[in-house]
């Protein structure tokens, strides 16, 4: 498939961002790279395979220039030039990161403080009297912003099922913002997006998929038709659970500059310290999503097999509700969740049984992390053991063997 997107170029000194037709995987391709076991990139970016992108872009080719991440700038000091303030202009850290992000979800990419700071960009641009379309079990905080809209009688909120491909595109004809999380926290739900995508739609209305679980590498929403792609970069693009940033990428300008504008008024700026932090973690970002998700398809499927284990939740395993749907991902990615057999309490035991495996709220990062989501405030309607696990980079088999040891020691 050959699509038009905005992507970053490089000119000389530094990418620029410019319209470019980008090569996308065909599905013969797609085919070959899951069978390949890599899970791989599969697109490029100005010629490059995103995989050297995500190694080479944001960087000054000028002498006396850093080697590779720019520095920690955590304001502009400089005297006046053309960057007045840095909660406006941003800093070369912060341009670095956002050109990452922009080439590798094929847009113009704005960083924020955190995923919900991006979120609530989105959401607090809605007009007064707007309809929001909005997952029925989405990001607890997402969901916690869109009922606070509704009480304060700023919008109406319809909730629709991930997996109801047929009532999103009604929706996209009638409401004025679609907010999908695919797959979504912590069950694992993959919306049809590219039906959904390209639904006919509402004139003017916005469709934003938080893309957090996925990552530029697995799916490519603006590719699809949607307008805005949301990313809690926190997780998998910060990848060292060291840090919070959130981004928000988008082809169309006139939407980049009111969300900009959001951004500068609510001051939900970046770190330097932050900004630096994910750059680096985002080097690594191909790399890390290849060996993470093909270690969660292996340990999904044995953990189907444990005679202590009800239920896995994995878009990959053909099991799943939603696996037909997830065909056009490039991998299924490294987030599953699973139900233990026995009460809520042994999932509790089963966490803290793990010695390899972190008992952590926080996902998305080079080592792998559990939890009982039911335990968490918003996330009490979650199946009582069910445990979402963020599956990390290390070896395969030794995942396992923790995994089965805090399985066998809580029977
Ligand atoms: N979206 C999803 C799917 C998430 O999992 C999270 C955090 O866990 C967020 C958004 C919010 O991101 P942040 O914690 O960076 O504000």
């Amino acid at each position: 498939m050959v699509a038009r997107r905005r992507v970053a170029v490089f000119s000389g000194t530094r990418f620029a961002n410019v319209m470019v037709y980008a090569r996308m995987m065909s599905s013969d391709d797609r085919t070959r790279r899951k069978d390949d076991g890599l899970g791989g990139p599969g697109f490029e970016v100005q010629g490059v395979q995103a995989s050297t992108w995500v190694i080479a872009a944001g960087r000054q080719r000028t002498p006396g220039a850093p080697l590779n991440v720019p520095p920690v700038l955590a304001s502009n000091f400089y005297l006046p030039n053309d960057r007045l303030y840095s909660r406006t202009n941003g800093t070369e850290t912060t341009d670095a990161l956002e050109e990452i992000i922009g080439g590798l979800d094929g847009g113009r990419a704005l960083v924020f403080g955190s995923g919900m700071g991006a979120a609530a960009a989105v959401l607090d641009g809605m007009s007064v009297g707007s309809t929001i379309a909005l997952s029925a079990d989405p990001y607890h905080g997402v969901a916690g912003l869109a009922d606070q809209g509704v009480e304060q009688g700023r919008w109406v909120v319809e909730r629709i099922d991930m997996a109801d491909t047929a009532a999103w595109i009604d929706a996209a004809a009638r409401v004025d913002l679609l907010w999908l999380e695919s797959p979504a926290n912590p069950l694992l739900t993959v919306a049809d997006l590219p039906a959904i995508c390209s639904a006919p739609r509402k004139a003017g209305n916005l469709i934003a998929v938080d893309s957090t679980f996925a990552t530029p590498f697995v799916q490519q929403p603006l590719a699809m038709g949607a307008d805005l792609v949301m990313h809690s970069a926190t997780k998998f693009i910060g990848g060292h659970s060291d840090l919070l940033a959130g981004a928000l990428v988008m082809n169309d300008d006139e939407l980049y500059d009111k969300l900009a504008y959001r951004r500068l008024l609510a001051g939900a700026t970046i770190g330097g310290l932050e900004a630096f932090l994910a750059v680096r973690g985002a080097r690594t970002l191909a790399l890390r999503m290849a060996t993470a998700q093909n270690n969660a398809m292996e340990l999904a499927a044995r953990l189907e097999l444990h005679r202590e284990i009800s239920t896995v939740r994995y878009p990959g395993l053909p099991s799943h509700p939603t696996h037909a749907a997830a065909s056009f991902m490039n991998g299924f990615g490294a987030v599953m969740s699973f139900e233990v057999t026995g009460p809520g309490e042994r999932a509790d035991r089963v966490c803290q049984a793990a010695e390899l495996i972190n008992h952590a709220t926080s996902l998305g990062g080079v080592e792998s992390t559990m939890e009982r989501r039911a335990t968490i405030a918003g996330q009490e309607s979650m199946p009582p053991t069910l445990i979402r696990f963020s599956v990390g980079c290390e070896d395969v088999d030794d995942i396992w063997a923790d995994l089965d040891q805090a399985l066998k020691h809580t029977a």
